[in-house]
């Protein structure tokens, strides 16, 4: 009897996760993707490998704090005129979600799904090419102001009640962890068991490669449609084509609202663009990520240079990008890292998956029998990928998922 199969749309590290896993449960995999392996925003984030992240973007204070981001044109946060109709919606529900008792809850649901990203990598990295990619570094979080780095109080009970260890920094103590910063951080917190990855490109491709090698295929091109019976999916439309499915995954990043759209299932999933730039010998050398805490972006070691990547823009799906949000990114290295050479500087944009509560969806569709859902990773898709492929592995084989998934659940909103 032949292997039952799956069709995976999505070949970022949710998708290529998800595949690696459904293989070792014993199902034959299609990932489809309509750009090569890794081009979404898989591609280019920061490579925070974080199992201590549960401290969601949806904190109290969040809304006090939406004009000063918006009316300041080098804040963390932007979002464009020609999007704000759009936008406006998903950001009030944002808003809803961040009372105290809200953020706990996600960041509980958070813990569950991130404390275990080291053991899912070495799961699906060890023996390949991509054993060695993950380092469990530790991460660096600086403020300009004394105390800033910790963050709110709610912040800290949420580190204390995950079991997240801490170390609190004064100025010399950054100096001495990263001599390379300027001395211009007044507070510091070291998270000791968080990680970075060395080049998340290179990652998602190896995991792409291995599930390639134990015989997966992938298939280059856009699904914009399905054909159903109005209880299962038969077909994904790629192109015009109908092509037969058996079971499918819809782990397609910030575009999977859209297709869930067309399955009747309606999830508030919104590209949140963020912007990098590497930059090859930069004369610098920090060790290990650091997390400038009041500009909100990370500042990350790898192994083609050194990359600084965040901030926060609403902008819609086609817009093109800002380059001048890239471009303070440069200004923003030459503040903290006064040596720096900005001789050779690639630029990037790319949308997080995000949705208002701060998680992700993962589980069955409401209205298909054969189809599951894994986006929405927002900030945390490269600690999370890996765990959600692992999860959606055993619920598409019938089997009880190692975590309670009811905060994931596509009915929420
Ligand atoms: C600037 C920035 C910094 C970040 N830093 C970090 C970090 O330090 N740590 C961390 O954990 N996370 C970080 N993230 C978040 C992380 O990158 C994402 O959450 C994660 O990459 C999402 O993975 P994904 O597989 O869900 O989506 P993607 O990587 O976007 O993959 C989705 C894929 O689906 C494909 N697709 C979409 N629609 C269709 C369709 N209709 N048909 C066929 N294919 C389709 C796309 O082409 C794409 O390849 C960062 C993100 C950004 C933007």
């Amino acid at each position: 009897m032949s292997s039952p199969h799956v069709t995976v749309i999505g070949a970022g590290i949710v998708g290529v996760s998800a595949a690696a896993w459904l293989q070792k449960s014993g199902f034959c995999v299609t990932l489809v993707d309509s750009e090569p392996v890794g081009h979404g925003a898989s591609f280019g984030n920061a490579g925070n490998v974080s199992p201590g992240a549960v401290v969601p973007y949806t904190l109290p204070g969040v809304l006090r704090s939406l004009p000063g981001w918006l009316l300041d044109p080098e804040g963390p946060l932007a979002v464009r005129p020609s999007a704000l109709f759009e936008v406006l919606p998903w950001l009030f529900a944002a808003a809803k979600n961040s009372t105290a008792e809200a953020a706990l809850k996600t960041s509980r649901a958070m813990k569950a799904l991130h404390s275990g990203t080291y053991e899912a990598y070495d799961a699906l990295t060890l023996g390949t090419d991509a054993a060695g990619l993950i380092e469990r570094s530790g991460q660096l979080y600086v403020s300009e102001k004394a105390g800033g780095a910790q963050g709110s109080p709610l912040a800290r009970v949420m580190r204390e009640e995950a079991g997240v260890r801490v170390t609190a920094l004064t100025e010399l103590d950054i100096r001495d962890i990263e001599p390379a910063l300027a001395p211009i951080f007044r507070s510091g917190m070291l998270l000791p068991d968080n990680g970075r990855c060395k080049n998340p490109h290179a990652l998602v491709q190896a995991i792409a490669d291995e599930a390639m090698r134990n015989g997966a295929t992938i298939q280059r091109g856009t699904v914009d449609g399905f054909e159903t019976n109005g209880k299962c999916v038969n077909g994904i439309v790629i192109g015009g084509k109908l092509v037969p499915v058996e079971q499918v995954v819809i782990a397609a990043g910030a575009a999977s609202g859209k297709l869930t759209a067309k399955l009747g299932t309606r999830i508030p999933v919104t590209p949140e663009r963020g912007y990098h730039i590497t930059i090859e010998d930069p004369g610098v050398a920090p060790r290990i990520p650091v997390s400038h805490v009041d500009a909100k972006f990370v500042c990350s070691p790898m192994n083609m240079g050194l990359r600084l990547a965040g901030t926060a823009e609403f902008a819609g799906f086609d817009a093109p990008p800002n380059w001048k949000r890239a471009a303070l990114l440069e200004k923003q290295a030459q503040r903290m890292f006064p040596g720096v050479k900005l001789n050779k500087v690639t630029r990037w944009a790319g949308n997080r998956p995000s949705l208002p509560d701060g998680l992700p969806v993962l589980g069955p569709a409401p209205n298909y029998d054969n189809v599951f859902f894994a986006f929405g990773n927002s900030h945390f898709g490269i600690t999370a990928g890996p765990v959600m492929g692992k999860y959606l592995a055993e619920i598409v084989a019938g089997r009880k998922p190692g975590i309670d998934i009811a905060p994931f659940s596509p009915t929420r909103f």
